[in-house]
């Protein structure tokens, strides 16, 4: 993986998020390479070559913290900030340093066991959390559209051992392919060691889009019998699927008094 440094920016930007004002991308792409990532139709890079890192991010991070009051800072949004060059590189780990060092906080997603090696900091924060993403009990499925990921159960395991330590763990369900994502087993595998769950359905904003392009190609090869039923749920959120689901997890949600947030 050929990582460069990008080209000038803020590091921090302001987050869309519900909580968060603001947000940053310790890299630029993700070397993850989920093919249905709806950042990918802005990938400034061709990800599975090249990621892209600030010039100097703790020097332009310490002067742009000097402009906000401390908060908390959500990390992940475009990019997972515990790429595997993350290991060497420490971009991550320094920026959490930095945030620590100036009582911020962090708010964390990424679909890495990595984010282990940074539970001391993380203990240090006021109300640090980190949420993992899911979308596959299938690992098979997993590869075919999550090229570079870990498997459901080390990041369980991984949940497990920031729970383990006091740091606050919540989880994401996202996306989930219609008729491949169970969404009702990752929720009974995830729930013992996450103390939210958010669930959203596969989103495709544009067929034009690069992530859909890679999304259709891996459906027709690998699920050709089920790919009308599948493309009819991804573009409409009345199909009777998303309707039955919904119904479905509500049901569990009240049943095992789960904290589960649904967005279908
Ligand atoms: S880990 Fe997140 S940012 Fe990276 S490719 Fe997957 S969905 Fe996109």
């Amino acid at each position: 993986m050929k990582v460069s440094i990008c080209t000038n920016r803020n590091v921090i930007t302001p987050c869309g998020l519900e909580n968060f004002d603001y947000q940053l991308d310790t890299y630029i792409g993700c070397e993850h390479y989920c093919n249905y990532c709806y950042v990918l139709s802005k990938a400034e890079t061709n990800w599975l070559d090249e990621i892209q890192i600030h010039n100097n991010i703790i020097d332009q991070l310490s002067e742009e913290l000097n402009t906000i009051t401390p908060q908390t800072i959500y990390i992940g949004y475009n990019s997972d900030p515990y790429q595997p060059c993350e290991f060497d590189l420490l971009q991550t780990r320094n920026v959490l340093k930095l945030l620590c060092s100036r009582n911020f906080s962090a708010s964390i997603l990424t679909k890495s066991d990595l984010v282990v090696r940074d539970i001391d900091l993380l203990k240090k924060m006021e109300d640090a959390n980190v949420s993992i993403s899911f979308a596959f009990t299938d690992n098979h499925a997993r590869q075919l559209f999550e090229i570079n990921t870990i498997t459901t159960e080390k990041r369980i395991a991984t949940l497990r051992e920031l729970s383990n330590n006091g740091v606050k763990t919540s989880a994401i369900i996202c996306p989930i392919i219609p008729y491949i994502t169970d969404a009702h087993k990752l929720i009974e595998m995830i729930s013992p060691y996450a103390e939210k769950i958010w669930i959203y359905g596969l989103s495709i904003n544009d067929k034009s889009d690069q992530n859909w392009a890679n999304m259709l190609s891996i459906l027709e090869t690998n699920y050709p019998e089920m790919l009308d039923s599948i493309v009819a749920a991804i573009f409409d959120r009345d199909d009777l699927y998303w309707k039955y689901l919904s119904n479905e997890l509500n049901v569990l949600k009240d049943e095992k008094q789960l904290n589960l947030n649904i967005h279908l």
